[in-house]
């Protein structure tokens, strides 16, 4: 864990910081609204820190209702005049021009993902932003497509995309977002979270400079508030929303009985399932990637642990060996495995499902470790002797806590998986290609890792079942959301 009170007896890494002085942050961001950075018309601002140190990085503009509406109209006028009268292989050339200056700010993106969100650098730099770039190569390549995509139908774009997403993985849940929908020809309006606008007021800048035409996309910075006037404004055509459960069963109401189109991508509590012929060492990396990757603020995160009962014990005293030999601390530095939870709130509720873990009886593991004094840490933390019905193995607490249970039969676990609300993601690690085939028809959930957990590429439809959601992000799956059938 940090250096001071690592158990295990090993070498030790020094330490390795990327360096900030190649970045260029604002002191203050404004909207960016027709290709232009506006003041909010409510002249408010509000902060956004450095979750590692609770240091303030900017000031940024709280967009309201009308600066939504500025927004709308700006996206609405772009589409009509400019973005969907143009040929087909222009648009492509533009998305491939952003992908082109994304790459080329690669570094930066990444290191300024690492202080706004408080994610790891090697995390930042290893995935957020090479999977951000390539959703934008990969949907500029379908583009001038379409037609292959749809084989023997007819599409026409939506119109205006209004578009709300998460903190836990900023830049590249707006490439996520903005690539496909440019792609079939619509324009957009993006809201960020407002612990994490940076990289996505950066993909503003990249924009500009890409020169998209102006409207085509905007992004406006604020609250719930904000995305709730985007959500009710009557001039946009689709909602694409990633986020809680919560928010997206507002979201489902307030369009009940409208025409717009919407794709909701929320919460989950994925089975990450071990057999005994599993390769036990592989799987407690990837037990440890599927939850403790992203300090688990990771929606399809591997956050219940089921162990075939004859490996249980073997596997769990390596997984508490291998938390101990994990780093704790500075996001920014390359050794860090585990970084800043993103918020105070965020730790806060961590804090009280662990607290609520142990009063439900049952038995939680923590490495020894020493927190860093500022900025919001939380160390790895398991919890056996857990029931089927306790509410740390049923809800999502988005935090890196794993509930470790057992099973004998597959027909048991399988019960035991889909016994949830959320049907996002699991994993099955057994040598057996037939039971990976079997268990995968039998799991409630959009995706569905075999010896591996938490691998994305953007030619891969990803989406939830039940409470996780409806819709798919990425591949022709993610370009179908953003296109009518005529
Ligand atoms: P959240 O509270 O639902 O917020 C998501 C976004 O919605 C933020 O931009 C938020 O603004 C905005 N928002 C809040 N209230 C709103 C309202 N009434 N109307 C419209 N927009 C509103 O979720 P979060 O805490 O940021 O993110 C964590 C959740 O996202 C987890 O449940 C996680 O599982 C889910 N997630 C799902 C996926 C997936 O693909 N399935 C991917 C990533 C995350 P503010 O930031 O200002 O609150
Ligand atoms: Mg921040």
């Amino acid at each position: 864990m940090t250096k001071e009170n690592r158990q295990v007896d090993s070498w030790e890494y020094a330490p390795s910081l990327e360096s900030t002085n190649h970045i260029h942050i604002k002191k203050r961001y404004e909207l960016f609204i027709n290709g232009e950075w506006v003041k909010p018309s409510s002249g408010k601002y509000f902060e956004t820190i450095n979750p590692a140190n609770e240091e303030v990085i900017s000031e940024i503009a709280h967009g309201n209702e009308e600066d939504i509406d500025r927004a709308v109209k700006a996206a609405r006028k772009a589409y009509t005049e400019v973005w969907s009268v143009m040929p087909a292989a222009e648009r492509a050339k533009y998305i491939y021009r952003i992908a082109r200056l994304m790459h080329e700010q690669a570094r930066e993106l990444a290191v300024i993902e690492t202080l706004d969100a408080g994610k790891t650098i090697r995390e930042s730099r290893d995935i957020d932003v090479p999977l951000a770039c390539n959703h934008f190569f990969y949907y500029a390549g379908w583009a001038d497509k379409l037609a292959y995509a749809f084989p023997n139908r007819k599409v026409e774009s939506l119109g205006v995309a209004g578009q709300i997403i998460p903190w836990n993985f900023p830049l590249l849940m707006a490439a996520w977002k903005i690539a496909p929908a440019l792609a079939a020809g619509n324009t957009v309006v993006l809201k960020p979270a407002e612990t994490t606008p940076l990289t996505a007021l950066k993909l503003a800048e990249i924009i500009e400079a890409s020169g998209l035409p102006p409207g085509v996309v905007n992004i406006v910075t604020g609250y719930g508030d904000t995305g709730a006037a985007l959500v009710n404004h009557l001039d946009v055509d689709k909602i694409a929303f990633t986020g809680s459960t919560n928010v997206g069963k507002i979201i489902q109401k307030a369009l009940a009985g409208t025409s717009k189109k919407l794709t909701l991508e929320l919460g989950g509590k994925s089975a990450n399932i071990i057999f005994d012929d599993a390769p036990i060492d592989q799987a407690v990396e990837g037990i440890i990637n599927g939850i403790f990757f992203n300090q688990g603020h990771v929606c399809c995160a591997g956050s219940r642990l089921f162990v075939q009962e004859n490996v249980a014990e073997k596997v769990i005293s390596k997984l508490k060996e291998r938390l101990k030999s994990l780093y704790l601390g500075d996001p920014l530095d390359k050794n860090t495995d585990v970084g800043a939870i993103n918020s105070k709130n965020q730790l806060e509720t961590i804090e009280r499902y662990i607290q609520l873990g142990k009063n439900e009886g049952a038995e939680m593991y923590q490495p020894a470790c020493v927190l860093p004094k500022k900025g919001f840490f939380c160390p790895p933390t398991l919890f056996t002797n857990v029931a089927q019905s306790s509410v740390i193995a049923q809800e999502e607490i988005f935090g890196p806590v794993l509930t470790i249970q057992t099973f004998r039969t597959i027909d048991e676990v399988i019960q035991k998986a889909n016994n949830s609300p959320y049907g996002l993601a699991a994993g099955v690690w057994t040598e057996k290609g037939a039971r990976i085939f079997n268990m995968a028809n039998q799991l409630n959930a959009g995706v569905i890792w075999a010896n591996t957990y938490n691998k994305f590429d953007p030619t891969s439809p990803f989406g939830g079942y039940k409470e996780s959601g409806f819709g798919r992000e990425g591949g022709v799956h993610g370009l179908a959301a953003y296109v009518k059938f005529i």
